[in-house]
């Protein structure tokens, strides 16, 4: 059998993209997966991500506009429950003043942001410190996304279409695509990769570009009579005054605790089959604890963690292009730590370029060329 397309990997961008390509009348398409469907070891597992439409970049504001306004309505529609759940986002720390600066520039993104003094934050965010940040700023545009409920929506949509422990080795070019994988020999006429920190072994050139890198995510409980669920608590983003001194959280659908995490970008080069540690590795479990009790105080309580991992790009733009050595082949890749958010879009991009060549978005065309190969840049 020869089917018309075949998506690699069933995180968040391949399963949006096969998502897509059933929306457009692809009946005859498989996923591979080489692990089983919601696994740990690559980027899309959890239960929660934050969006924004708070970007320095305009192309990145643009694109989530129509993300919020249109597409996650449309998959909440489908899905027949609320994917988002709104909540304030906050932004501060030493580390900020280049961010608020550029902010001053996209006017798009001004009209949702409040920026006020640690005072006032204090008393709104209890129980925030915000001990080192001249000011702080309240983005109305945030969410939490409710990950693993819209991994599992797209996942029923495709279930005859995924299959599980089934790894692409290596891609033949001929009349068709011809694929060998551990289920055995099989053909395409298109070929979408989303192989997240996985895609270099397959597209070997790409090495210079993607750099996988681990994170570690811990949970923490506050003051036990505070509320830090969804809804109650807000998403926020960090910046110390060094490079790498970033970080992030969020809170929890269902799991006690409310997610911090540095945010690790840089050209790190990580395995991405490595074995996951049964528990917070010591290293991180102190700089995740320290920040913690900067930031809310001494009674703060490590109660979890967990394991995931970026595919860094140099400048955290995504790629979303043709593979320039066969264009039957497409790649999504270098989704960075903010790709959760886009999924909706890229899916529906990706879908379309193995498609059709070029998409109908035009807030995606205007902006091709920087997620284009070409403008890839190595590290
Ligand atoms: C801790 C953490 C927090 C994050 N927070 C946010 C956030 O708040 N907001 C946001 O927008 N984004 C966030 N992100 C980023 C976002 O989650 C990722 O950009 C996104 O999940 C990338 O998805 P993906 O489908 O490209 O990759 P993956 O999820 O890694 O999926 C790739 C899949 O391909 C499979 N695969 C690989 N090779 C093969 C092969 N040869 N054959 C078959 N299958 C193969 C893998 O097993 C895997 O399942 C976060 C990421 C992490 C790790």
């Amino acid at each position: 059998m020869i089917y018309d397309c075949i998506v690699v990997g069933a995180g968040i961008n391949g399963l949006a993209t096969a998502h897509a390509l059933l929306q457009q009348g692809v009946t005859s398409l498989a996923v591979l997966e080489q692990f089983s469907l919601g696994h740990g070891q690559g980027s899309s597992h959890g239960r929660s991500r934050i969006t924004r439409s708070s970007y320095t970049s305009p192309k990145y504001v643009e694109l989530m506009q129509l993300v919020h306004g249109r597409l996650w309505p449309q998959w909440e529609e489908e899905a027949g429950q609320p994917l988002l759940h709104p909540t304030p986002g906050l932004f501060f720390g030493p580390g900020m003043s280049q961010y608020f600066q550029s902010l001053q520039s996209v006017p798009a993104v001004l009209r949702h942001i409040e920026e006020i003094c640690p005072e006032e934050a204090r008393h709104r965010f209890f129980p925030f410190l915000f001990p080192d940040s001249p000011k702080v700023l309240v983005d109305h545009t945030c969410a939490v996304v409710a990950a693993d409920r819209t991994v599992r929506f797209l996942a029923r949509t495709l279930q005859d279409h995924i299959l599980e422990d089934c790894q692409l080795q290596s891609i033949d070019s001929g009349p068709h695509l011809h694929l060998d994988t551990t289920r055995g020999p099989m053909a395409c006429r298109k070929l979408v990769i989303t192989a997240g920190p996985w895609t270099s072994r397959l597209l070997p050139q790409l090495q210079p570009n993607l750099r996988p890198a681990h994170q570690d995510v811990g949970y923490f409980q506050l003051d036990p009579a505070g509320n830090t669920g969804v809804g109650a608590f807000p998403v926020w983003v960090y910046a110390g005054s060094k490079a790498d001194d970033s970080f992030y959280g969020l809170p929890e659908f269902e799991r006690p605790g409310v997610k911090l995490a540095r945010h690790r970008t840089g050209p790190h080069g990580d395995d991405p089959d490595r074995a996951i540690a049964e528990q917070l590795p010591e290293a991180a479990a102190h700089d995740l604890l320290q920040f913690a009790q900067k930031q809310w105080g001494s009674q703060v309580k490590l109660v979890g963690y967990d394991a995931c991992i970026y595919t860094n790009t140099s400048n955290e733009d995504f790629i979303l292009d043709h593979w320039p050595g066969d264009r039957r082949i497409v790649v999504g890749a270098g989704f960075s730590g903010h790709g959760f958010k886009f999924a909706p879009l890229t899916g529906q991009v990706l879908a379309q370029l193995a498609l059709y060549g070029q998409t109908n978005v035009p807030e995606f065309e205007r902006h091709r060329q920087h997620f284009s190969m070409a403008a890839a840049a190595s590290w």
